[in-house]
C-alpha cells in the first residue's frame, strides 16, 4: 500500500490514525514523526540544543490555511529563523526578540507559501542517527525553510525590526 504523502512538506510517512495539529496542517503520519523527533530532543539535552530550530522549521513547512493563529504562527517562526540564521543572534536573544515581536500580532498578515516547501522534511531528521547528524540535519532543514520563504524575507525582516 502506498504511504500517504503530507500535503505540505510532501514527505511520505507510514499510515497513522492519530491526531494532527489544529492549524499546522499535516497528515497524521507527518505529525507523528514530528512528535517522535520532539521526544528525542526532550529526552536528551544534546539534541535539545537545536529544538527551537526544529519547531520553527516544522511550523513554517506546515502553514495551513489563512487564519488568525496560522498567520501568527508562520510570522513568529519566520521571525525567529531570520534572527537565528540570518542575523546570527544567540538563541536566547532570538527567542526574546521573537516573544517581543509576537506582541505585535495585529501587524501580521497571511504570507502566500511557495508551492513546494521541500525537499527536506521531518522524516530526514527522524532518519538521522546520533546527535551530530541530528543537529546538522535540523540546521539544514531550517536553512532550507528560511530559503523557501525568500519571497517574503523583506516583510519578515520588517516584522523582526531588522529590515
Ligand atoms: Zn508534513
Amino acid at each position: 500500500m502506498a504511504m500517504p504523502q503530507c500535503m505540505w512538506c510532501k514527505g511520505v510517512f507510514p499510515e497513522e490514525n492519530g491526531p494532527t495539529h489544529r492549524y499546522m496542517e499535516s497528515t497524521p503520519g507527518c505529525w507523528a514523526a514530528y512528535g517522535r523527533v520532539l521526544a528525542r530532543e526532550y529526552e536528551d539535552q544534546r539534541y535539545f540544543a537545536v529544538h527551537r530550530l526544529t519547531v520553527d522549521a516544522y511550523a513554517v513547512q506546515h502553514p495551513g490555511v489563512p487564519g488568525k493563529q496560522s498567520i501568527q504562527s508562520v510570522a513568529v517562526h519566520l521571525i525567529r529563523l531570520c534572527l537565528v540564521l540570518e542575523q546570527e543572534l544567540p538563541p536566547e536573544k532570538a527567542n526574546d526578540a521573537m516573544l517581543a515581536a509576537a506582541k505585535h500580532k495585529a501587524r501580521y498578515h497571511w504570507l502566500e507559501p511557495a508551492t513546494f516547501l521541500g525537499p527536506l522534511t521531518v522524516a530526514d531528521v527522524e532518519a538521522a542517527s546520533g546527535v551530530e547528524e541530528h543537529s546538522s540535519m535540523v540546521r539544514r532543514w531550517a536553512e532550507q525553510m528560511w530559503q523557501v520563504w525568500s519571497p517574503h524575507h523583506s516583510t519578515v525582516r520588517a516584522w523582526a525590526n531588522v529590515g
